[in-house]
């Protein structure tokens, strides 16, 4: 009787580098052969806006099936190589590992919905050790089961998308990426369903992550395909030691699902706002772009800041009783400034109409009149003419920003981030054949034995 298992770990890594899904490839390559697996790896990114994250808060979850003994094989093999691999030498490193046998439990489903937008302490997370088939194991102070937890309870059954991850070999961690530049650009053109391979608006390639991180190489698409379509393009000019393709919820917007009143934000938070411009966009030091919007229920500052480039021109022409939708990170106050929303989208619903006003001209003579002085009217400089009753000339201004979504540039986007380039599409309910998934991850395993 073949048994399924959920395996999921998190805070595995730490800001020097390390990462949880090059442990998690480890693994995946290390239990293949004894188990099935019933989907891709996933990677789940959770609430981007959570203190206490190394980068982009992501957690891996395996799913699998097999007979008791094989299953409890694998369990030793999770927790040994977890054990042996995570930076537990580093304070900042505290992983947890989550266990589920068979069917998720509801409870467990929501607790990753809420693990999207809220903050969740360890104790809450720790209280589904109590439920039969769920599993906790804690290592350091252990925060790392609430992402564990919450990247078990979210088999993707929404919007997903895939990427497609090439690993560096241990000697060349640290080390600048080498790769053929043209054929990113040629792998990208050739592939409609990959997307934010490279940012053309600002002439940076995305798929090479910056700094000590094994990954050499992240391809995001809609499909497993197509990301490998786009592998297969790509001229690496090293070593790649390993592949894997995970399913993910990147690039979906999952953690924009709750709105709040103004007056129930708080700090770490990711939330959608609705409200009304109260203050007027302006830059501050550093050249960030700040304005206020307020509900029925109080105001606060929202802030797109220096790095979202020309987002912050875009925003800056909004003005006082525009209506807008908010979608961002609710920043702590600090010394200088209050509690702020960080902006990662934004949609305008309504626009104020913005005018001009001028002065008539003379009818007798024609020039430019002046005014008389407050509620007296105008006259003419020119000819002496009086005109009591003339008022201004109003004349409505075109606004430099239309009813519609706005993003920043893709160089500022964050994992969860829905790039424009997906905008309409949603792969909820798209199937995956278990054959499929098989033999992919079998080529993705033995890509250097066929290479
Ligand atoms: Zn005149």
């Amino acid at each position: 009787m073949k048994k399924e298992l959920h395996i999921a770990f998190d805070d595995t890594d730490s800001l020097k580098g390390s990462c949880t899904t090059h442990l998690a490839t480890l693994i995946v390559h290390e239990i293949f052969d004894q188990v099935d697996f019933i989907d891709f790896p996933n990677l789940i990114r959770l609430n981007p806006n959570i203190p206490h994250k190394t980068r982009g808060n992501g957690a891996v979850a395996i799913r699998i099936e097999g007979d008791n003994s094989d299953l409890e094989v694998v369990r030793d093999v999770v927790i040994t190589t977890v054990k042996k691999m995570a930076r537990l030498e580093d304070e900042n490193t505290n992983p947890g590992i989550a266990f589920v046998s068979n069917a998720i439990p509801k409870e467990v489903k929501q607790f990753s919905r809420r693990a999207m937008w809220d903050v969740i302490s360890i104790p809450e997370a720790e209280e589904f050790n109590s439920l039969a088939n769920v599993e906790l194991i804690k290592l350091g102070n252990g925060r790392g089961i609430i992402g564990a937890l919450g990247a078990i309870g979210n088999p993707l059954e929404d919007d997903f998308t895939y990427e497609h991850l090439a690993y560096r070999t241990a000697k060349n961690f640290g080390t600048k990426r080498m790769i053929d530049r043209e054929s990113i650009f040629a792998a990208d053109k050739a592939t409609p369903l990959t997307f934010s391979n490279v940012d053309y608006e600002y002439n940076s390639v995305m798929i090479t992550p910056r700094g000590a991180d094994p990954v050499f190489a992240g391809i995001r698409g809609e499909t497993f395909v197509e990301v490998m379509k786009a592998w297969s393009l790509v001229k690496p000019l090293e070593e790649i030691a390993m592949l894997m393709v995970y399913r993910t919820n990147q690039h979906t917007n999952q953690h924009f699902i709750k709105e709040f009143p103004i007056n129930q934000l708080k700090p770490h938070l990711s939330v959608v706002v609705h409200g009304t411009i109260s203050k007027k966009p302006h830059y501050i030091e550093g050249s960030h772009l700040i304005f206020s919007i307020r509900d029925g229920t109080d105001e606060i500052d929202c802030a797109a800041y220096e790095p979202t480039k020309r987002f912050r021109g875009e925003l800056s022409n909004l003005t006082i009783g525009d209506e807008v939708t908010v979608f961002g990170g609710v920043r702590p106050a600090g010394k200088n400034h209050p509690m702020t929303i960080n902006i990662e989208r934004l949609r305008v619903s309504s626009l104020v109409k913005q005018f001009s006003y001028e002065n008539p001209f003379c009818e007798k003579c024609g020039a430019r009149l002046k005014s008389a002085g407050k509620n007296k009217g105008f006259k003419c400089q020119k000819c002496s003419a009086v005109y009591r009753e003339k008022k201004q000339i109003e004349k409505e201004l075109p606004r430099k920003i239309s009813i519609k979504e706005y993003l920043p540039p893709i160089i500022a986007h964050r994992h969860l981030t829905k790039p424009f380039e997906r905008m309409n599409r949603n792969n909820k309910n798209k199937q995956i054949g278990k054959s499929d998934i098989i033999e992919t991850l079998k080529l993705l395993i033995n890509f250097k034995k066929s290479s």
